[in-house]
């Protein structure tokens, strides 16, 4: 069987889970996806991983799911491994004159994460890998560097109206606090642009564009 990334032509040799198991505890991991990968397709980046459930739980506040999820899954990795991903997480952080810490978001690491998210949901969605004339770009209301109203309200119209696929993985504790829900909006068989619409805690949203460029 293939490999789920976009453009790749190699075989799936290793077991992949969509969304990232290291986002879920472990009593909610049963109904997550798998794809295949190839070698260098495996996510065997789970420090990225844990950086992006991070940042994500640092930036969907008010929530209480989204603060669990940080104690249970990423708090206990922090000083792991010479505290790589503590370093990481501060690498670039402003301290404020109120006393409160602005923390720096290293967006190529988000997107590579959503590009290969979004790979994988097309994946299971469409059964087939995402055809190499799309154009592949994300973007991120939350962070506040990119946060544009008027821009978010133009994005916003390329997705209304029913999606074609909707999936949503992790138990709610609290209404509306599935830890990762996700909407796919176009034509089906590859037959127009896509939008994904990625929302984590029900707070922190991610919209990935893939657009055909044919
Ligand atoms: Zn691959």
């Amino acid at each position: 069987m293939k490999c789920y990334f976009q453009g790749c032509t190699s075989i799936g040799v290793t077991k992949e889970h969509i969304p990232p198991k290291a986002f879920f505890p472990d009593n909610e991991k049963e109904q997550l996806l798998t794809v295949k990968s190839c070698t260098e397709h495996n996510n065997a980046k789970s420090k990225d991983d844990l950086y992006v459930l991070a940042q994500v739980c640092m930036n969907a506040s008010p929530s209480n799911r989204a603060r669990e999820i940080f104690l249970e899954k990423v708090k206990p990795q922090l000083d792991f491994n010479n505290a790589a991903l503590r370093k990481l997480l501060a690498k670039d952080a402003v301290k404020l004159q109120d006393g409160s810490v602005k923390y720096d978001v290293d967006i190529k690491r988000f997107d590579d994460f959503f590009t290969a998210l979004s790979c994988g949901i097309i994946f299971k969605s469409c059964g087939a890998t995402l055809p190499n004339n799309f154009e592949v770009n994300h973007i991120y209301p939350n962070f506040s560097s990119q946060q544009d109203n008027y821009l978010e309200l133009e994005i916003e119209k390329f997705y209304q109206g029913k999606p074609m696929t909707f999936m949503e993985f992790g138990n709610p504790n609290t209404k509306n606090e599935r830890i990762y829900t996700v909407e796919i909006f176009g034509i089906p068989e590859f037959k127009s642009s896509l939008t994904i619409v990625h929302l984590f805690f029900g707070k922190f949203k991610v919209i990935s564009m893939l657009t055909n460029k044919m």
